[in-house]
């Protein structure tokens, strides 16, 4: 095999420093695009981990980061911040290469916004929440400390590769944890670097820890690792319930963020032009590897051929090709396998009668032939139980239903074992806000798709997972809530002891 650029490795990073596998492995990491090698990582072992895990143990222990003067823990993660900015363009060019993805939508949407997830969680440490302190007993002062967990283990995908490791590290540095970290074998560049950088800002060396590799092994080895208190996962749901079983070895705490098939409901009141636009931004977002992406259109009969019609004009206009140039709107999907489960899913769609009324098909991208390319496709008329309703597609796939009433429709976006988004578009105040109620999902939008904030949680119902990403309740799922309690009367025997040994006191 050729390899025409020169490839840059990027050893995995253990209590600070730069580590090769003990398999001495390495993995190649390709572009999707063009089938270069872009970089190599060591293909972890769990020896590996367990060196992570012990150096995350020591720092821990040793209180490296979580007693760290409380001004220099905030500093050292907004510096974290300022460090993603400052080499924004270098990151996100780097995630291009890997993920195929266009570097307008990595430059403009992950990258501007994941130095202000940090700077979020380092306002956390600053605003610790709990019940007051008081004497609940009588006789005692109780009050509740927030305390980080330990060591976790997280495991991250290859759709966000970036922005995914920081909605884990984030709220898990924020609490005072040590981590340690394993990216998707397809897309580990970035992670890599993020840890050089987060030592670059200050973060003493032990507390986030990389350790690059397979799924089956590092992963495993993390989730059933009995020196790690908590496991997270971002990834597929099957992948999930892998880690939820593997985890029972130590009981550890697990934190799932899963698949989904978001609903996008379109009423027969909506504003059509808003809707279809909404659907293509919505369905389309990474090439539809996205677990919140509108992924099945529930649209009123009344209006379901003019949305049609509008929504595949703008699918039309999509443009694919070189994610480098600045007039490409879509680049490649991960892999060819991603593009052949796409392509499957809207051929078999078809075989069963659905209509595709846009794309379909790999496009052929000039100068990169064998490039995974897949065309924004929507197929209508799709049936409520075909797999591609109840499946996730993971590709620039929207699946359109009509429906007659209302309750069909809630009914219908409920009908799935995911819950992770939705969204309903209507000008009316009272179906939104029956729909807000009544959609079985994690995030609920109106008139709008997509959009996330710092500020808000963001995770699953049902088979999408537990636990939540951003916000303070994601802040909180890496902490443990300690009960303290001090005794106030300083009497050697009290009132109730009498129960355990000896007699009643006299009145
Ligand atoms: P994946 O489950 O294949 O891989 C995710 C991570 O898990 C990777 O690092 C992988 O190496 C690791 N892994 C795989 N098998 C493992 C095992 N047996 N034990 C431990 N770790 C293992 O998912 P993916 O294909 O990388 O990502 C796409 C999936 O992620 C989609 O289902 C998508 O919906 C989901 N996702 C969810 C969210 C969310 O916030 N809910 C966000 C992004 C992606």
């Amino acid at each position: 095999m050729a390899i025409e650029a020169p490839v840059t490795d990027f050893p995995m990073i253990i209590d600070g420093r730069p580590t090769p596998s003990s398999s001495g492995r390495w993995i190649e990491v390709r572009s999707p695009a063009t089938r270069e090698v872009v970089g190599r990582v060591p293909d972890g072992t769990a020896d590996d981990v367990d060196r992570a895990v012990a150096a995350g143990r020591r720092a821990f222990r040793e209180g490296r980061w979580s007693r760290m003067a409380l001004a220099d823990r905030v500093a050292a993660m907004n510096r974290l911040g300022d460090l993603l900015d400052r080499d924004a363009d270098e990151l996100a060019r780097l995630e291009t290469l890997q993920t195929g993805t266009s570097y307008k939508l990595r430059r403009e949407s992950d990258f501007a916004f994941a130095s202000d997830n940090l700077r979020f969680f380092a306002t956390q440490i600053r605003n610790l929440e709990g019940k007051a302190a008081y004497e609940y007993t009588g006789t005692h002062t109780s009050f509740v400390r927030r305390e980080p967990i330990g060591v976790v283990g997280q495991v991250s995908p290859w759709n966000y590769p970036m922005w995914m490791a920081i909605w884990k590290i984030g709220p898990a540095l924020a609490a005072g944890n040590a981590i340690v970290l394993k990216p998707a074998s397809a897309t580990p560049l970035t992670t890599v670097r993020l840890a050089e950088l987060a030592l670059e800002a200050g973060v003493p060396a032990g507390v986030l820890n990389v350790v690059t590799g397979r799924g089956d092994v590092v992963g495993a080895a993390l989730a059933a690792h009995m020196d790690v208190d908590l496991i997270s996962l971002t990834g597929d749901t099957e992948t999930g319930k892998q880690i939820q079983a593997l985890a029972s070895a130590n009981l550890k705490r697990v934190h799932l963020e899963l698949g989904g098939k978001a609903p996008f409901i379109v009423c027969a009141d909506a504003d059509i032009e808003a809707a279809a636009r909404g659907a293509t931004a919505g369905a389309l977002i990474n090439g539809g590897q996205d677990c919140t992406a509108a992924t099945r259109a529930y649209v009123h009969r009344s209006v379901y051929e003019a949305f049609l019609a509008r929504t595949a004009e703008l699918f039309d206009g999509v443009r694919v090709g070189d994610p480098f140039d600045p007039a490409t709107d879509l680049g490649t999907l991960i892999s060819d396998t991603q593009v052949a489960r796409a392509a499957g899913f809207v051929e078999r769609a078809q075989a069963a009668g659905a209509r595709v009324v846009a794309g379909g098909y790999r496009p052929a991208v000039p100068g990169l032939p064998d490039g995974a390319f897949y065309r924004p496709t929507i197929v209508a008329d799709c049936a409520q139980d075909s797999e591609i309703v109840q499946d996730e597609v993971f590709g620039p796939v929207l699946a359109v239903l009509p429906f007659d009433t209302i309750e069909e429709a809630l009914e219908k976006a409920n009908d799935t074992r995911y819950g992770l988004a939705a969204s309903i578009w209507t000008t009316n105040v009272f179906t939104a806000m029956e729909a807000a109620r009544t959609l079985n999902f994690g995030h609920v939008q109106v008139n709008d798709h997509l959009m996330v904030t710092s500020e808000m949680p963001h995770g699953g119902f049902k088979q999408s997972g537990s636990g939540k990403d951003m916000s303070t309740y994601s802040f909180e799922e890496y902490t443990q809530v300690k009960h303290v309690m001090l005794e106030l009367t300083g009497e050697p025997e009290k009132g109730w002891h009498y129960t355990v040994f000896g007699d009643k006191p006299a009145e």
